[in-house]
């Protein structure tokens, strides 16, 4: 393996309080699939909780955190 199961996920915008920006989160695989299944939230790299959306906007930025955490992910350990 030389890719982590990692994918990048949109955070959807809290509804009603347009606080915060837009941001992708980083999010195991294995928690999409699992989120897909029970239909609970999944939990990105750095700690964000949020629902499982497939509607990922192109050019929101990605989160800083999941970033820094997932550049120091060993590969292919997963
Ligand atoms: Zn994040």
């Amino acid at each position: 393996m030389t890719s982590p199961s990692t994918d990048v996920l949109d955070k959807p915008l809290d509804s009603g309080t347009g606080n915060g920006p837009e941001m992708f989160h980083y999010v195991r695989k294995a928690k999409i699939a699992e989120s897909a299944v029970m239909g609970n939230y999944v939990v990105a790299l750095c700690g964000e909780t949020f629902p499982v959306t497939k509607s990922a906007k192109p050019g929101s930025p990605v989160c800083p955190a999941c970033e820094r955490i997932f550049k120091q992910l060993p590969l292919g350990k997963d």
